[in-house]
């Protein structure tokens, strides 16, 4: 959209005043930012610093910026298509290269960082939300094998932006679930088909998911130096890993992969939270989507200690049917009680969103709000988006990245963004920090101790500007 200060401004003031923004007495940043509100750059350089507590909303493939994934591809032999960019795996095939061709090809370099991320892109038949979703299937193979190097890479951006805690997204033994699925097949008796399930195995798989894990963190720790007397400051960034569950599948297979989410979660506390991915709008997670909440209900009552947080309502007009744009985030809310959504992006179009609203905040349901992402893939921002109707309405909101790498940004961009876009002001953004770590799935002590550790950064921080 077209910027407009006055309008900003007068939102500013707006936002200013608005519940739960007088915690603390921090006029000299404020002023601060308030100042750099028309100079983006020095803006920008004023938020890195700010402490932002977490980013709880980040899938880890798609956290990792595609030159890393090119360069990694390379060293282990991957292979790319010169039509489609598609990485894959030796032996490169006649219409294929070795990725190391992209090391010393300047054009295929371009090429392929086009093609597996958001770098250049411009809208034209094939949207934002085509090209974005698109990008997974092509670096997957090149990434694969790299998960620790790819943690590593997030968590120091995340220390160098103040940040404390991460909750990456990763899907544990896809392949496990599917071939339970497949040899159970669907009941639509929850209860009989998790028997089904428990006695066709489904947690034989958890050794090798809780090895994905280790495997995750501790190539991290190699490729940060932790063990060693210069460890890199993204070790003191704290991990843990939420499960993702492809939605985009048949019943039978959805509903598998829950279930050893939720048993996954039990035996394992790394993995701290269980979210369902994949486009919204797609085949089976449009036409299931009211079966799928219903699932995870039936399963947070056998599992009521574990913890869920939903993409819900990734949507906006012409994506979908008008009736598919109406219940998405109710149903995540009142159907499957979930803990936090993701996006929300289409609360103005929900049938009541005000009773909505009203209902995240009785059962404290947390906003995980992404903005870049909901403006490369839904085109929706500034006074389109939603944001300022979450809280206004008081629900506790975090700033999140969704997929730093393909949409090429990071979680200050995301800051920049809500003070541009949004006009917010510091307090707001002060509280999206501590609201994210209250909303974090870390484990009741280790939050308060974040949560602590966070004042202290801000203390520190807002002693740089005084008074
Ligand atoms: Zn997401």
């Amino acid at each position: 959209m077209k910027f407009r200060p006055a309008l900003l401004c007068l939102l500013a003031v707006f936002v200013a005043i608005g519940p739960g923004t007088s915690s603390a007495d921090v006029p000299g940043a404020a002023k601060r930012l308030d100042s750099l509100r028309d100079q983006p750059e020095r803006l920008r350089q004023f938020l890195r610093n700010m402490p932002k507590g977490t980013d709880l909303h980040t899938h880890l493939s798609g956290a990792v910026y595609a030159e890393s994934m090119i360069r990694w591809g390379a060293e282990d032999g991957k292979c790319v298509d010169t039509t489609t960019f598609a990485s894959s795996f030796p032996p490169c095939l006649p219409d294929q290269l070795p990725l190391t061709a992209a090391l010393s090809n300047t054009v295929l370099w371009g090429q392929i960082l086009g093609a597996w991320s958001m770098r250049g892109f411009r809208p034209d038949a094939f949207s934002g939300h085509n090209h974005f979703f698109a990008t997974f299937d092509l670096f997957g193979p090149a990434f694969s094998g790299r998960q620790g190097d790819g943690l590593a890479q997030v968590a120091q951006r995340a220390a160098s932006q103040n940040v404390q805690y991460i909750e990456p997204l990763i899907t544990p033994q896809f392949g496990a679930s599917m071939a339970v699925a497949n040899q159970t097949g669907y009941n639509p008796d929850f209860q009989a088909m998790r028997q089904a399930m428990l006695d066709a195995g489904i947690r034989n798989a958890i050794p090798a998911a809780s090895e994905t894990a280790t495997a995750a963190i501790s190539g991290s720790w190699i490729r940060m130096g932790c063990d060693t007397a210069n460890p890199r400051p993204g070790c003191d960034v704290l991990v843990n890993f939420d499960v993702q569950v492809l939605r985009n599948q048949p019943p039978a297979v959805v509903f598998a992969q829950l279930l050893f989410g939720f048993e996954l979660m039990a035996a394992d506390p790394r993995w701290a939270g269980l979210n369902m991915v994949q486009p919204e709008d797609a085949a089976y997670s449009l036409g299931n989507y009211k079966l799928h909440m219903r699932m995870v209900r039936y399963l947070r009552s056998v599992y009521p200690g574990e913890h869920v947080t939903l993409h819900a309502g990734e949507l906006v007009p012409g994506l979908v049917p008008p009736s598919n744009l109406r219940f998405h985030i109710r149903q995540a809310v009142n159907v499957a009680g979930t803990d936090r959504i993701g996006h929300g992006a289409d609360l103005r179009w929900e049938r009541n969103p005000a009773q909505i609203l009203r209902s995240m905040k009785a059962r404290g349901v947390c906003l995980e709000s992404n903005l870049t992402s909901n403006q490369q893939i839904l085109e929706l921002s500034g006074r389109r988006h939603p944001i300022t109707d979450y809280v206004r309405a008081g629900i506790k909101v975090t700033l999140s990245t969704d997929d730093e790498g393909v949409s090429r940004t990071d979680l200050t961009g995301q800051y920049v963004k809500a003070v541009r876009q949004h006009g917010f002001g510091y307090r707001r953004l002060k509280k999206f920090a501590n609201d994210g770590l209250r909303c974090s799935f870390l484990d009741r002590a280790t939050k308060e101790t974040a949560l602590a550790d966070q004042a202290r950064r801000f203390r520190k921080f807002e002693a740089n500007w005084g008074s």
